[in-house]
């Protein structure tokens, strides 16, 4: 068990992706002087104090960049937190603040240029701690399959899904894995955005060769959220460049986005390439996966929490996987300060109560939004969703409505079917067992509805 002066090592966690993701928007010298060293000492509430090393951080922290930093710790918490500083001595040596490094002594070097481009892999994304469920077991398979066998079976690898869903615990897996087991080839580890920033910074700085110089004698390219460079057309092009000269060479290349490849506004040639090899999607973990996905943290941070309450938080934060952690940390920080004291259902209720609120806003969504949604993707018409016509495809589009109001919406069975002309609520199980039961082995099946619900989901934000 922790003590206060210990906290929850999830939380150093998620900062320590918030300072990843805070390095490319925070200027590079006040990034190094106040936030590099900062580490969480404690969560009180909403409010997280951060420990500086520098006594004007608190300014910069607090003041100059404080929405910044503040909606990317919530962004990577799932929560919406506010960040306070407390000025604590800097140790002497090495802090304990940096992720542990694990051993890897027979990696291979990289040359310098490589270093300028590959992203550290995060180190808790590994095989070994991803859940596997329904929701990403053709993705898992896939990854699994190019690591074991880099170049020969799928090229390249697309996995796209939402925010928070594994895509890139899954790329870092890959990355971990075969720099083990494959120790003389290069891993290259980049974003979208990192690509774009490289590109645009060589050439202002007139060093184009040297960029592309750096992306040649790559084995394994890992490319994490793509869709960053739709519509920059230039670095749209010199991506085009990279990815057929290293595709050229036979070597593997595995891409994550937040959409399908035909999705995304690329040109069509960029396109057909990316669907060269094979595209798997991650949806979102239905709830005996994001049980299974926090009984796995849990055990992970030594936290005892009875299946009662994994069940409770597992039906509540049931947008991501992000959502599920951002739960966790709140318990875990709240056994830290109170060790001995049972988390119990009440307590978690108490605790989570701004879940219960995120479940609750985005209630631009409405039966309507569900159903226009579907009978748009699947070309029918609303009207003929919500009567009583019984071919094959209006059926398939009502129970596919059907099951996404109970997911999405998680209104009762009667409600539903009270909604759709007073049907009895078995009729309405009926479907919704049904859906889950084909998603199990149609793949197809599967990408459809996550990208019907991905769409509602966009319209709910947008307020369509
Ligand atoms: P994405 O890249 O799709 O936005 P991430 O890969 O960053 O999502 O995942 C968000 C968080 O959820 C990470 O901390 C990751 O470890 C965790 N996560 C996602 N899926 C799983 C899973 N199936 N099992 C365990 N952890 C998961
Ligand atoms: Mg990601």
């Amino acid at each position: 068990m922790t003590d206060k002066s210990q906290p929850a090592g999830i939380l150093k966690e998620v900062w320590q992706k918030a300072l990843q993701e805070l390095k490319n928007t925070i200027p590079a010298p006040t990034f190094e002087s106040f936030l590099k060293t900062s580490y969480p000492l404690s969560m009180a509430g909403s409010t997280v104090t951060l420990a500086v090393s520098n006594l004007m951080a608190t300014d910069v922290i607090e003041n100059k960049y404080s929405t910044t930093i503040n909606k990317t710790f919530s962004d990577c918490l799932g929560s919406n937190v506010t960040v306070k500083c407390e000025y604590v001595e800097p140790p002497k040596k090495e802090e304990e603040t940096k992720p542990v490094k694990t051993t890897r002594s027979r990696k291979a070097k990289k040359p310098e240029a490589f270093e300028n481009i590959s992203r550290p892999l995060n180190n808790s994304y590994t095989f070994n701690n991803f859940i596997v469920g329904d929701s990403n077991r053709f993705a898992y398979a896939c990854c699994i399959s190019v690591t074991t066998a880099p170049m020969e079976t799928y090229n390249p690898l697309f996995i796209y899904g939402g925010s928070g869903l594994g895509k890139t615990h899954l790329m870092c897996a890959i990355g971990h894995y075969v720099e083990e087991k494959f120790p003389d080839k290069r891993v290259v580890y980049v974003s979208g955005e990192n690509f774009t920033y490289h590109y645009v910074k060589s050439l202002r700085e007139h060093k184009i060769d040297e960029f592309r110089r750096s992306y040649r004698n790559i084995d394994v390219f890992l490319v994490d959220d793509i869709q960053f460079i739709v519509g920059k057309e230039h670095t749209e092009e010199e991506f085009f460049h990279t990815f057929n000269s290293i595709f050229d060479e036979g070597k593997q290349i595995v891409l994550t986005s937040d959409k399908a490849p035909g999705e995304l506004k690329l040109s069509p040639r960029m396109v057909s390439r990316f669907e060269k090899g094979i595209v798997t999607s991650v949806a979102p973990p239905n709830l005996e996966t994001r049980m299974a996905i926090l009984e796995g943290k849990a055990k992970a941070e030594n936290m005892n929490l009875s299946p009662e309450v994994i069940l409770y938080i597992a039906g509540i934060a049931t947008e991501n996987v992000r959502q599920l952690e951002g739960a966790l940390v709140k318990l875990h920080v709240y056994t830290s300060i109170n060790p001995g004291e049972e988390v119990t259902v009440d307590v978690a209720k108490e605790l989570l109560s701004d879940y219960l609120k995120v479940r609750n806003e985005p209630l631009n969504m409405d039966i309507n939004l569900v159903v226009n949604t579907v009978a748009e993707v699947l070309s029918v018409s609303p009207e003929d969703i919500m009567g009583k016509e019984r071919s094959k495809s209006i059926a398939e589009a009502r129970h596919i409505s059907m099951y996404l109001i109970r997911n999405l919406m998680e209104l009762s069975f009667q409600t539903i079917g009270k909604a759709f002309g007073g049907k009895d609520h078995s009729t309405v199980v009926h479907a919704c067992e049904k859906i889950e039961e084909i998603q199990k082995t149609d793949r197809d099946v599967q990408i459809k509805i996550n990208n019907i619900r991905n769409k509602i989901n966009e319209y709910a934000t947008e307020g369509k």
